[in-house]
Parts: structure tokens; sequence; C-alpha cells
């Protein structure tokens, strides 16, 4: 808002406020358990840092486990029972009673098996009660029109197998596009253009009482906020886990299928791993109990460990506390926006209220690409979203206030 040569004397203000915040700051400590540079890293939403507890126990996986223990280790390591385990693990930062998700695959192919096992939840549901009061077939899939690519891709495919159509509605049109014939809708918890976060419980209510089934994609929001699965009453939910949990590239995602839905949660890919007797080997297909219907084959085994190792820094953190930290640091940021950055160069499109926002601010800016380009030669690590913005995420087990002064007075530096 004012000329940049006045900066600096505000600058210095912010400078102190943020070195009191991280003083007052009780996660302050948890960077220390991250591998981590002076760059000011605001792209945990995107590739989550690398947790000091993995090297090691990769090194321990690929060595002894593998390289002595060999075809042991399925049992003697836990690798066969490692997406359930490590579900169990990923449970409590969503708000899952154990027991209802399994880790592997990618979040696309989760993705898939949600939808389709979704609509042909809310068909089977269909028989017991619609079909007394003589509805039709539930063949409809909503899909928010604002989700992230690959998600509106495989719901197409999902609908298209299914016999179903596809319609893109804005998230919080569902209420009024929910009808009869809708079978399942898909949603993205956080968007990830724009860091707005969808109001899960009163969607997943309205889905509910419109006899639909829920899915949930939690990429941009486990990790970084409570999600509260089991309290709110979703069905189904799948995430990734190489972003705000911070499992490294393409560790494996997860898939979360609501426990009163798993004796009817019907994969559409059944693998020998969802079998009730994997190593029976037989020509028939008897799905396993519970979430374990979710895998499909042999599990990566490598990347889901370094997975599980990296989900160690959770052991004591509230989620609560968290949210409460990621709120503080984009609210911070938002004012040394505001402070910094002359007036028009830049536009938050991240909602200013707290029950919109997600833990990444987006803003919209001219040439965002040649800006961001501009960020991260200074130190600066953002990214950059088609068409125009410039999204910086803000992980807070690792990001402090100082980082969110100095992402804003650099940013403020490529306008003067
Ligand atoms: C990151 C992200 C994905 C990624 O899908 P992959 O199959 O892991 O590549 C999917 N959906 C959303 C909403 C995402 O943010």
């Amino acid at each position: 808002m004012s000329e940049p040569g006045q900066n600096r004397s505000y600058g210095s203000s912010y400078e102190k406020e943020a070195a009191a915040l991280d003083a007052a700051d009780e996660l302050g400590e948890l960077r220390a358990r991250f591998v981590l540079d002076d760059t000011v890293y605001l792209d945990g939403n995107s590739l989550g840092a690398l947790p000091r507890s993995v090297p090691g126990q990769v090194e321990d996986v690929v060595r002894r486990q593998w390289g002595s223990l060999r075809i042991r280790s399925w049992d003697e390591s836990g690798w066969w029972t490692a997406p359930e385990r490590i579900g169990d693990r990923i449970a409590p930062l969503v708000g899952a009673a154990p027991g209802q998700i399994v880790v592997g695959d990618s979040t696309s192919v989760n993705v898939f098996k949600a939808v389709v096992g979704a609509v042909r939840l809310a068909n089977e549901r269909r028989d017991a009660r619609d079909a007394r009061e003589g509805a039709g077939v539930r063949d409809e899939v909503l899909v928010d029109v604002t989700t992230f690519p690959t998600d509106g891709y495989i719901a197409a495919s999902a609908a298209r197998l299914t016999g179903c159509t596809l319609r893109p509605v804005a998230p919080a049109d569902v209420p009024d596009a929910l009808s009869g014939r809708t079978a399942a809708v898909l949603l993205n918890h956080v968007d990830y253009r724009t860091g707005r976060l969808h109001d899960l419980p009163s969607l997943t209510a309205a889905i509910r009482a419109a006899g639909a089934v829920s899915v949930w994609d939690l990429c941009h929001s486990a990790g970084a906020l409570p999600v509260g699965l089991d309290e709110h009453g979703v069905d189904l939910a799948v995430g990734c886990t190489y972003k705000y949990l911070n499992g490294g590239p393409g560790s494996p995602a997860y898939l979360y299928v609501r426990r009163d839905h798993q004796s009817r949660f019907d994969s559409p890919l059944p693998g020998w791993n969802s079998h009730a007797d994997p190593f029976g080997m037989t020509p028939d297909f008897t799905p396993a109990p519970g979430a374990l219907r979710g895998r499909v084959g042999t599990p990566d085994i490598l990347s889901m460990l370094a997975l599980e190792a990296a989900l160690e820094v959770w052991d004591d953190v509230s989620i609560e506390v968290l949210r409460a930290k990621s709120l503080a640091l984009t609210d911070f940021f938002l004012q040394c926006v505001e402070a910094y950055v002359p007036g028009g160069a830049v536009e938050p499109v991240t909602p200013l209220a707290h029950a919109e926002r997600g833990s990444q601010v987006s803003l919209r800016c001219a040439d965002a690409g040649g800006v961001m380009r501009r960020l991260i030669e200074r130190g600066v690590i953002g990214d950059f979203r088609e068409p125009d913005i410039l999204r910086f995420g803000f992980t807070p087990l690792y990001v402090g206030f100082g980082d969110a002064e100095r992402a804003a007075r650099v940013l403020g530096e490529m306008f003067s």
C-alpha cells in the first residue's frame, strides 16, 4: 500500500513482531525435526520437507529388511500389514477411529476406487430403501467444478463405467444440485488453487440427507487442519501423503471407508491383497473384512515405510494447536503482504474468513510465473498455478512467522 522506500521502517516492526511470535510459538521446536536450510520453504503443500527420522529408517529397510532378511520381512518386518498399520497412524490426523484407512496406490487410483465404490454403495442402498419407494436408479455423480484435475478426469471415467452422468458443480451449490438421482458426490476439502476450505460438515450432511454417498479428497487438508471424518459422518475419503504429511515424493495415498459401509464396499479393483485369504490363491474373489478390501496389489514397501518413518513427527502434535498456528501464520503473511506490496500488485484470492481458509495463501498477480521464478531465485519457494496464481503453502510444523515476514518482504521488493 505504501511506497517501497517507506517500507523498511514498517518492515522492521513486522520483523520484530515475527520474532516475538516465533519466540511464543509452542510448535516452533518441531522445525528441528526436518531437514531444511535458510530458504523460506512455502511449498510443503506440494512436497513436504524431509523429516530427519526418514533417511536412517529407509536405510534400515533397504539394507537389513530387504538386504538381509529378504522374504522373511513380509512377516518379520511387518511389510504385509503396513497398509493398514500406517492407515491407523494417519487416522487420528483426520479424525478417524482405527480400522478404516488403508494406505496404498496414488490418490488418483483411490479416487477411482472411491467413486465407483460410492456409486455401487448408493445403489445397493437403493435396493433396500428407495426401491421400496419406487425410486429409480441413482445415476448421477456430482463433482467439484473447481477440483484438482485428476479427480475430474477419474470421476468422468468412473461415471462412464457405472452408467452415470457426471455433473460438475461448485461445492456451495451441491445442496441445490442433489436429487434422488444423485449417487455420489466428489469434493475437494481445500481448493488446491485458491486455498478455499469447503464446509465439510454441512455438505456431508446434505449429501447424506439426499441418500447419496460423499467422497472427500483431503490432499490439501490432512495434516494442516482438523478434518473430523468420523464425527461428520463422511462416507469415503482419499488423500495423498506427500504434501502436509511429508511422506516423500510419490509416497502412497490412502483410502478411508467408513466402518458402517465396509461390509458393502465393493471395490472396482479387487486384487489378491483385498482378498479375505490372499494366500489361499482361489479363483473366486471373497473380499477381506474391513478397510482391507481397499487394498489392491503388493504394497510399495520402500515408499510406504518412508512414509511410516515420516509420520513420527506427529507423535505429540495436536491438530487443533496446529490449526491455530496455521491461521495465525496466514493472517500474519496477509498483513505483511498488505504492508510491503504496493497496492494493486497482488490480490488475495484465499478467503479472509478463517472458516473458509486452508493452510495456504494464493495471490493473483500479473506475470505470476515470472514473479515466482524471481522469488525462488531469492530463496522464497512457493509455486505458480495457471493462469495467474502465486501459491504459498504454510506447513505449521516447520514454517515460522519470520518466514512469512521474509516471504512478504521479498515479494514486495519484486515490485519496487
Ligand atoms: C495433489 C492432489 C492430487 C494428486 O493426485 P496423485 O494421484 O497423487 O498424483 C489429487 N487430488 C488433489 C485434490 C490434490 O491436491
